[in-house]
């Protein structure tokens, strides 16, 4: 964990949050290579939950919400963890909205659920879905955690990954396992080590009121066995706690529809993800470790180098011929000339890079480059024609 933790701010994807000022408890900054990763793990996301599908709807609700919507929902009553003496506390984090006396209290969200379902009928009327179909939100969600703790895992504010799956009452069991394998196929799609990724069926006394079946996805961190994400049969709980209904044009009737809910935190699958990623073996003599992120979701695609950088045509080369039309197609791709090769593939590994593309003298005359791979450390030599084909081929 302490390894990751100092390759996350080495390198620039994480850093604790507010650290020239001491810091802030459970919160934190994400550098350049996190914001690339987060983003590529959430268009993964969207685009095999969202873009990909007919059936989900996506939305991006305010943070803020009207506080009748937290008193609906049960989180102003019961949205509590027990402190060491015994007594509960609302993790919520409450705030004011406007002046003076005309002032409203509001809370920043604790999950992103409740932005769908306040936003169910607008959905309904606007795209007339019939059932079942979904909607997705992806957003900031804040836990004032009592404890927060282990890097990403627990802090007071991080991200989710919501959807919420409206079927009919006969038909969650169906669905419930359906939404099982999407999410255990989307695990593996981001490079889960799925050996490290465990099921719990949550027992009734440990479920949500309003949950018949929940089943934990567990992962087995440095720190333990804890929840990765969560997927919930939530009933009908929500809707009827917002007096929201639906027609049923089958059976001509008004129903409310029933709800299955794969609920994801962002930052626990980036930790996951690094986790599974992190290896050390050796390379000529010397221990490296690097990230061995899929290609999909990897923060850089590729680096590209020239062998020398006092060589003015090995630069120009590489910089007109291989990196700007690399850059302006995957957008993905570094620039990396600082020190000798050796040291370009020691960071461009840290980082997770699965490509090292190097423009050398051969390069001048015969238009090829070589194409170092990050796990084998083996190169081939490739036409610098059909590198975008090769790339594409493996993302
Ligand atoms: P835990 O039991 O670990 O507190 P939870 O059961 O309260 O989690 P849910 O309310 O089900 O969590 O939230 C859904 C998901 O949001 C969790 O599975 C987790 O991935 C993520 N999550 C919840 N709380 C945090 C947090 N404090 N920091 C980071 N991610 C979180």
């Amino acid at each position: 964990m302490e390894k990751i933790v100092s390759l996350c701010k080495r390198r620039g994807f994480i850093f604790q949050g507010s650290e020239i000022y001491g810091g802030l408890a459970g919160t934190y900054d994400w550098g350049h290579f996190g914001v690339a990763l987060k983003n590529n793990i959430k268009q993964s996301w969207w685009k095999k939950f969202v873009d990909e599908r007919k059936d989900i709807f996506g939305v991006d609700a305010a943070i803020l919400m009207n506080s009748k919507v937290w008193e609906a929902s049960g989180h102003v009553a019961g949205f509590s963890d027990p402190t060491e003496d015994g007594k509960q506390f609302n993790v919520m984090f409450k705030t004011e909205v406007g002046v003076g006396e005309e002032a409203a209290i509001s809370y920043l969200r604790p999950e992103t659920a409740q932005g769908m379902f306040v936003n169910f009928k607008n959905t309904v009327d606007a795209f007339h879905p019939k059932l079942p179909f979904g909607m997705a939100q992806i957003g900031k969600a804040f836990r004032n955690e009592i404890a927060p703790r282990d890097f990403i895992f627990r802090q007071r504010e991080f991200e989710q990954m919501e959807i919420e799956y409206f079927v009919r009452s006969a038909d969650w069991e169906k669905y419930f396992e359906y939404w099982k394998d999407e999410m255990e196929e989307w695990m593996e799609e981001v490079g889960i080590d799925m050996n490290k990724v465990h099921e719990l069926e949550v027992e009734e006394k440990d479920r949500a009121h309003y949950s018949k079946r929940t089943i934990d996805f567990e992962f087995d961190y440095p720190f333990g066995r804890k929840e990765l994400f969560g997927l919930a049969y939530r009933n009908d709980f929500d809707l009827k706690n917002h007096k929201l209904e639906y027609i049923d044009e089958e059976i001509g009737e008004k129903i409310i529809p029933h709800i299955i809910e794969p609920s994801v935190g962002l930052d626990r699958i980036v930790l996951a993800i690094l986790l599974s990623s992190y290896v050390e073996d050796e390379k000529d003599g010397e221990v490296r470790s690097y990230l061995k992120f899929k290609p999909n979701i990897a923060p850089v695609i590729c680096a590209v180098s020239p062998l020398l950088k006092n060589k003015p045509e090995l630069v120009e080369y590489a910089n007109t011929k291989v990196y700007a039309p690399l850059k302006a197609e995957f957008g993905r791709v570094a620039w990396d000339d600082n020190g000798n090769i050796g040291k370009r593939y020691r960071r461009q590994d840290e980082i997770g890079t699965p490509f090292c593309i190097v423009v050398d003298f051969d390069t001048l005359t015969d238009d090829t480059v070589t194409v170092r791979d990050r796990d084998t450390g083996e190169q081939e030599r490739i036409k610098v024609a059909d590198l975008k084909n090769y790339l594409k081929e493996r993302i």
